[in-house]
């Protein structure tokens, strides 16, 4: 069983638009794909279904083999819990440390203090900031602060990872830099779905690339890096 399958999805939103058309893919566990696209090609749509924000109106979004679309009210936050999300603003508390920032999730979900701390460090220590847990937010550049946010979104161990454009608000460098903090998460278990327009950007990663194009499948390729 694939971690996410998208079996022959489609979305209309109210008015009649079709944002997304007979969408099908497949997500391995640990596998790493980013879906690229013009914009209003879809890609923040189909980030949605997948975070249950909307539902598909056709075909289903089946997450660890189970129909999103299915899941009542109460049922929603569960799965939530085990897809981790970044976000291009990253919500940081800028009043709390980075320590405090990236523990939320887990002192929401009732995880012991000992537990934490030691769930905490290891996040922080992946995107390279464990010498500034101390440290709060806006003492940070933003490539730093896209870092925090994907420490919160990968401590509490999720098997997928989700990003909107994580780096639309960042300078080109900073950009791969973070792209590339990515295309690694893969190696620690974690499946990862980043949605870019930056076509040029995903393909010098050589990770598998889904390109939408009006809500349309239209290429689903790993590009050839050369060395
Ligand atoms: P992308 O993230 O690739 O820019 P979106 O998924 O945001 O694309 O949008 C896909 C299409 O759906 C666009 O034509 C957009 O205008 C439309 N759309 C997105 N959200 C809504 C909505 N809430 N209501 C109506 N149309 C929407």
């Amino acid at each position: 069983m694939p971690l996410l399958r998208f079996d022959a999805v489609s979305k209309l939103y109210p008015g009649g638009h079709e944002a997304l058309s007979g969408l099908s893919f497949d997500l391995e566990r640990g596998e790493m794909v980013f879906v690229t696209g013009h914009s209003g090609a879809g890609k923040s749509t189909l980030l949605r279904l997948i975070h249950r924000a909307e539902r598909a109106s056709r075909g289903a979004v089946l997450f660890e083999g189970r129909n999103l679309g299915q899941l009542s009210v109460r049922e929603v936050p569960y799965a939530r819990r085990r897809i981790g999300m970044v976000f291009q603003d990253h919500r940081l508390l800028v009043d709390r440390s980075l320590f405090d920032n990236v523990a939320l999730p887990l002192l929401i979900a009732g995880v012991a203090r000992a537990e934490i701390e030691r769930r905490v460090r290891t996040a922080l220590e992946r995107v390279g900031l464990l010498a500034r847990e101390r440290s709060l937010p806006l003492a940070l550049s933003a490539g730093e602060q896209q870092r925090v946010g994907i420490a919160r979104a990968i401590v509490a161990q999720p098997p997928l990872l989700l990003a909107d454009e994580p780096t639309g608000n960042l300078d080109p460098q900073l950009a791969e830099d973070i792209m590339r903090l990515f295309s690694e998460l893969p190696a620690q278990g974690t499946a990862v779905l980043v949605a870019s327009h930056d076509l040029h950007l995903v393909r010098r990663l050589g990770k598998r690339v889904l390109v939408l194009d009006h809500g349309r499948l239209a290429d689903d390729f790993r590009p050839q890096v050369r060395a």
